[in-house]
């Protein structure tokens, strides 16, 4: 398995109730290392810019309220299949269809849009979303 990096946001609503230091555990139990980590009010340009390629979608300002509502925590994971292995512990992107034992199961809300966590889908997202949170010298190794 290849050694992959991986971008992670716990949402506002994850933050909001105090879920981050559990969200953190079950990533870091799973073998995903954090080399990078920051807390961030989004601004709205922040917020539109990041989830671009959905402008024009009927839930594109809800996300993006919702993203701007408080803050979030964005992080960098290191691990062996990064990008999947997060992707498999989220869970599905609808709370009400997450496997029980995800994430998005266990601490998102009563809506698609408020699923606790986001994580990059490919390896072109995942360059792409950390370079718009982190310079490539705040990314750790060790
Ligand atoms: N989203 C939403 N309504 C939808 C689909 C998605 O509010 O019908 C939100 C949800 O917060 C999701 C984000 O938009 O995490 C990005 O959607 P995407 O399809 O990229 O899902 P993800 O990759 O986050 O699972």
């Amino acid at each position: 398995m290849a050694i992959e990096r991986t971008l992670s946001i716990i949402k506002p609503n994850a933050v909001v109730e105090h879920n981050i230091g559990a969200i953190i555990h079950r990533l870091e139990q799973a073998g995903l290392k954090v080399v990078a980590m920051r807390m961030v009010k989004l601004t709205l340009e922040q917020a539109q810019g990041f989830y671009a390629e959905h402008d024009g979608k009927p839930f594109f300002e809800k996300l993006i309220n919702f993203m701007t509502s408080a803050p979030v925590v964005t992080m960098v994971l290191e691990g062996d299949s990064a990008i999947t292995a997060y992707r498999e512990i989220a869970g599905a992107t609808d709370p009400a269809e997450a496997l029980c034992g995800t994430l998005r199961s266990d601490f998102g809300g009563d809506n698609v849009t408020f699923n606790a966590v986001h994580g990059s889908d490919s390896p072109e997202s995942a360059s792409r979303e950390i370079a718009y949170f982190f310079a490539d010298s705040e990314v750790n190794t060790y």
